[in-house]
């Protein structure tokens, strides 16, 4: 069975009971971890998953509440006696930089006894990772970097993940719903949508016309928190077809 484990479902400012970004997407025999925001592995520990089924980490960008829960997972890995290969999909930038970051804390691959694969993503290009193909689509979430050190240097990107039997599609970090216009061209199963940098409003209006059967709502930005109530009330007004959760840790959703 295929499904969906919510990590963490935090935004970027630490609030009490929640972890910052990070979902599980377990398939019949594979596991894919997508971003990695602290306390990611005592989360998992705590939902009972078993660490050394992970097959890959998948990266969105480069912010600390989608990457800082790394180390840790790495170092519980090599606790755990792990011998398989690790393969980390990222932005560009971040490979060099993270491959240091885990040397100077004895957890690259010189420290540990396996290997750790880093894959830049294409956007628009699809890869092969453990039997899905995924495919990542830059977002406009990093432009303001962009723009002030004059360069395009920072990716952020959407995860569409596609399978013979599913669709879904991660938006990661958005600058706005209408960066997910070209992954939602075609219908998903399952929208995992970020709610932190736009408002509910601005998403349903944006969702209306899209295909999406089932959208599961996390990284509520903390001004949302204790609202959950009256952000479905508006899901099923605006969006009566489709299937609206909202997520906390420790969230199942299966497809
Ligand atoms: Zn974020």
């Amino acid at each position: 069975m295929t499904e969906i484990l919510v990590v963490g479902s935090a935004s970027g400012f630490p609030v009490p009971g929640r972890g910052h970004y990070s979902v599980l997407l377990s398939t019949s025999d594979k596991s894919l971890l997508i971003d990695v925001g602290e306390p990611c592995t005592r989360s998992l520990i705590e939902a009972g998953t078993a660490l050394n089924a992970i097959d890959a980490v998948l990266l969105t960008h480069g912010h600390a509440d989608h990457t800082g829960g790394l180390p840790m997972l790495i170092q519980t890995l090599w606790l755990s006696q792990r011998v398989e290969p690790l393969t980390i999909f990222l932005p560009e930038e971040l490979s060099a930089p993270l491959q240091q970051w885990l040397d100077a804390i004895y957890l690259s691959s010189n420290f540990i006894p396996f290997e750790i694969k880093f894959i830049a993503w294409k956007t628009q290009h699809f890869f092969e990772v453990c039997g899905l193909q995924i495919c990542p689509h830059q977002t406009t979430h990093l432009e303001s970097l962009s723009r002030k050190f004059g360069n395009n240097r920072f990716k952020a990107y959407s995860l569409q993940i596609e399978h013979p039997d599913f669709r879904i599609l991660f938006s990661g970090d958005l600058g706005t719903p209408t960066d997910l216009e070209v992954p939602l061209a075609n219908p998903v199963d399952l929208l995992v949508s970020e709610l932190a940098h736009f408002s509910p409003t601005e998403l349903f209006r944006f969702l209306v016309t899209r295909r999406v059967q089932k959208l599961l709502l996390t990284h509520l930005a903390p001004e949302l928190l204790g609202n959950e109530a009256s952000i479905i009330q508006e899901a099923r007004k605006q969006l009566p077809e489709m299937v609206v959760l909202i997520a906390k840790d420790g969230l199942r959703v299966p497809l």
